[in-house]
């Protein structure tokens, strides 16, 4: 299926078809049984249009979709692949695991070798294995609240920390892609209690506190923030975070979902220490299966059930499978993986910024750590309010084009770029000679929408 496609672009370097027949079929079948089709929504293409491909397979660099067509992907399943698809240690480690059994709803080994991972790379104490990170941060907020006996939580907009109720309040990511309102179904009161402010803006927090820090449980702010695209802390902010939480007895909360174990081997942390009370993890630390976890001190952590009061319980909850995975990721990303991500960013990101220049195009590069997106706009991006002065046109021609030719872009202007190791040579020259193309349609989208 669709292999003459494949093979025709390759070899005289054409664009693939805008249509994808395969993919639109999929799509069409999963439209009637799956609401927008997807379940999760930035999948569903609508910031950019046009048929989100389905994948039928991924090896090292490369996704194939249902029609035949090879992309590079610069998605990385949302950033938990730093190894590359269907590593064949992990691949080896997933089949091991299945075939001892799938799940067995008691403790197991895995789950022990993958938690003392967790605490052996990061500041955590203790940690608990949950299977998302939406799971992993509505945890780390009712331990908060649990322990400090209070009932607000700060965050900042922009940032995203999973579909929690009380953190969908100016959300990034997929809220964000959307242009959402806060979302229908969370109650006033679940609202009321998330006080919203500024990211990189301390005097902010400061006021809040100073307004009525003896109700706040705790700060939540992603370690770096990666889901209004990438937007770094400025230097010290998450330090200074903590210090403002502890003057009003209440907690910081890092949320190191994205960034945990993809920007070096402990995380945001390993690169910008600070005195967080709790951490959230995901992504990388599951291996692309399901699995994320939380953690911190063992004075917060011991009041988690059944050492303590506060509830928390999942059927599948250190699933032997998932473990595996994500044991075998961690076990692979050893110092020269981080230097070789690092540097692949580098190289992609520049190569973006260049063919951009050279189109005349203008944008800012914005990188945290080895995780960076590219803002059409000429604003420095501090915060959502700067990410939000992004000329989507030009993003929705960049993407298509890249698509086009063979390269998966994140299908949102407000999401991240990943790379993984698998990223050679062959990749990247592909990447390199996408880029000018996508260049110029996004300068010309730009000239169009100004001569409007
Ligand atoms: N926190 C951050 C920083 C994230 O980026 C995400 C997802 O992208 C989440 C939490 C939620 O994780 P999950 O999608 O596994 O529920």
């Amino acid at each position: 299926m669709g292999s003459a496609v494949t093979t025709s672009y390759r070899a005289e370097g054409l664009p693939y078809p805008q249509d994808a027949p395969a993919s639109q079929a999929l799509f069409d079948r999963a439209l009637a049984v799956v609401p927008g089709g997807v379940n999760s929504p930035v999948r569903a293409f609508r910031a950019v249009g046009g048929t989100p491909r389905f994948m039928a397979h991924g090896s090292g660099a490369w996704m194939t979709d249902a029609d035949g067509r090879r992309y590079v992907d610069l998605v990385c399943s949302w950033g938990p692949l730093i190894h590359g698809h269907a590593h064949p240690e992990i691949i080896a480690a997933v089949q091991a695991a299945a075939a001892r059994g799938t799940s067995f709803g008691t403790p197991t080994l895995g789950e022990v070798d993958l938690a003392e991972e967790i605490v052996r790379r990061t500041p955590v104490d203790e940690v608990r294995l949950v299977n998302s990170g939406t799971e992993a941060t509505m945890t780390a907020i009712r331990l908060a609240r649990g322990y400090t006996g209070r009932p607000k939580i700060v965050k900042f907009a922009g940032c995203y920390h999973g579909h929690v109720d009380a953190l969908l309040a100016a959300a990034g990511s997929g809220v964000a892609t959307l242009g959402l309102p806060d979302s229908p179904g969370v109650t006033g009161a679940a609202a009321s209690e998330t006080l919203v402010v500024p990211y990189n803006d301390i005097s902010a927090v400061e006021a809040v506190f100073a307004a009525g820090g003896g109700e706040i449980a705790a700060v939540i702010t992603e370690a770096a923030a990666g889901n209004m695209g990438v937007v770094a802390p400025r230097e010290g902010f998450n330090q200074r975070l903590a210090e403002i939480a502890h003057a009003h007895g209440a907690l910081l909360i890092v949320d190191e979902v994205m960034t945990g174990f993809r920007v070096s081997a402990g995380g945001w942390a390993g690169l910008d220490p600070v005195d967080a009370d709790l951490f959230t993890f995901g992504k990388v630390m599951g291996g692309g299966l399901p699995a994320a976890a939380f953690g911190g001190r063992r004075e917060i952590m011991s009041r988690l059930a059944p050492a303590g009061p506060v509830y928390q319980a999942g059927t599948l909850s250190g699933n032997p499978l998932a473990c595996a995975a994500g044991l075998a990721s961690l076990r692979l990303a050893d110092e020269n993986v981080y230097k070789r991500l690092d540097a692949l960013s580098a190289t992609v990101g520049a190569l973006a910024s260049d063919a951009l220049n050279t189109a005349g195009v203008t944008h800012r590069l914005s990188y945290a750590g080895n995780m960076f997106s590219i803002f059409f706009t000429a604003v420095d991006v501090v915060d959502y309010d700067s990410a939000k002065t992004q000329d989507p046109a030009a993003f929705k021609a960049f993407f298509h084009e890249m698509l086009s030719r063979g390269v998966y872009l994140p299908p949102s202007a407000f999401e991240s770029w990943f790379v993984s190791t698998a990223l050679d040579d062959e990749a990247l020259e592909h990447i390199a000679d996408a880029l000018p193309h996508a260049a110029r349609a996004a300068a010309a989208a730009g000239e169009h929408k100004r001569s409007e």
